[in-house]
């Protein structure tokens, strides 16, 4: 069984051991220490990163009770000083924290159990068993933070069997050897084998970010501490730059950008519309025609091409063939009033290395040819 430091003191943040093994592995070393404060990655939380003497910490496991370091290279010595990333671990210290904090008071004020938990690099997420609503969740995010401000005491403590029976404490597991109780003042009690900060205060601002509904349950998206001061960092520039080009005040940026977005689909709708009755004019433009008839509109829509076509070809006796695009790529809607193109469509397809069909009247696809090949081919 390795010493597990970080059981005494979550404080650690370098240490002495020797080494017990290091072996090869397919991408760089296993080592065994005598004893560590790397906190493997256990219960949904993230292992420790660090090093040990040269060699890099990249990942940190428990198995049968023996912490395995994953390390890019062999350390060089036997007796080994071992430094962790304590920014990093002092982060995860706070989420944890945070996730105790509010764990407890679901549990007191709603009666529901953790039953999932996830402190990985970029997210913190619990799962508890029952569905809470917004409001439910402001509520517990307030007296969580009010724990915070009471800057309250945290004890960690392995009870005897008989002091654990007479304790009352959440737990994930129904172990009654060895159970490690991190008890917030008295705020929570929970069985828990990760490292914690000693006062409330130090998990700093701990804010629920979303909730949705899973499995029956709910599950809850939080930042805490250092977290939620980048967290609001990021946003608090990103509602910045957005209150400055809606011209409005922070606090009344979303209804500004909700009413900016239903203008802009009213505008779009209203250029779609004018455009369509552009394509309209241009149609009743065509001079009456005695053969076939091409013309390109370089930017006109399939939408746009088929209402021109509905005007213009009343003034077309043969074929005519309204394009949109640039050689090599053009959409096109053919249309007659005394040709059945259906029978005519395969043949121009396969001459002007084209694609599409429709109804007897009128076809829509594209060609891959030039303008040039086109005219040719409708030359009258
Ligand atoms: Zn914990």
């Amino acid at each position: 069984m390795t010493e597990k430091l970080y059981y005494k003191d979550a404080y650690i943040k370098e240490f002495d051991a020797e080494i017990l093994s290091s072996e090869k592995t397919d991408d760089g070393y296993d080592v065994i220490l005598s004893a560590t404060a790397f906190f493997p990655e256990e219960g949904g939380q993230a292992s420790d990163r660090g090093y040990i003497a040269n060699a890099r910490v990249n990942h940190v496991y428990e198995k049968d009770g023996v912490i395995h370091h994953l390390t890019d290279l062999a350390p060089e010595a036997k007796a080994v000083h071992c430094i962790l990333d304590f920014d990093e671990r002092f982060e995860k210290m706070q989420c944890h924290t945070a996730e105790h904090i509010l764990c407890g008071f679901i549990h007191k004020l709603y009666g529901l159990s953790n039953v999932g938990f996830h402190l990985g690099d970029d997210e913190v997420t619990f799962d508890v068993d029952g569905v809470l609503t917004r409001e439910q969740l402001d509520e517990v995010e307030s007296l969580a933070n009010a724990a915070v401000f009471s800057n309250a005491r945290i004890d960690t403590f392995f009870p005897t069997e008989d002091e654990l029976k007479k304790l009352e404490y959440r737990s994930k597991l129904d172990f009654t050897e060895g159970v490690r109780i991190v008890k917030i003042a008295d705020y929570d009690s929970c069985a828990c084998c990760a490292p914690h900060v000693a006062c409330t205060g130090e998990v700093g601002l701990i804010k629920i970010l979303d909730f949705m509904k899973h499995r029956g349950g709910t599950r809850i998206w939080m930042v805490a501490g250092k977290r939620a001061l980048l967290d609001y960092r990021k946003k608090y520039e990103n509602i910045k730059k957005i209150s400055a080009l809606t011209s409005t005040p922070q606090h009344e940026t979303a209804d500004a950008l909700e009413k900016y977005i239903t203008d802009s689909e009213q505008i779009k709708q209203e250029l779609k519309n004018c455009r369509l009755k552009l394509a309209e004019r241009e149609g009743s433009a065509v001079p009456a025609t005695k053969g076939n008839l091409v013309v390109n509109f370089s930017e006109f829509t399939i939408p746009e091409l088929i209402a021109f076509s509905n005007v213009a070809v009343q003034k077309v006796d043969g074929i005519l063939v309204a394009l949109s695009g640039s050689d090599g790529d053009y959409k096109y809607v053919i249309s007659s009033k005394n040709t059945d193109l259906r029978t005519e469509i395969a043949s121009i397809n396969k001459t002007l290395s084209g694609r599409g069909g429709g109804k007897p009247n009128m076809v829509q696809g594209s060609f891959s040819v030039t303008l040039a090949e086109i005219e040719s081919y409708f030359a009258n």
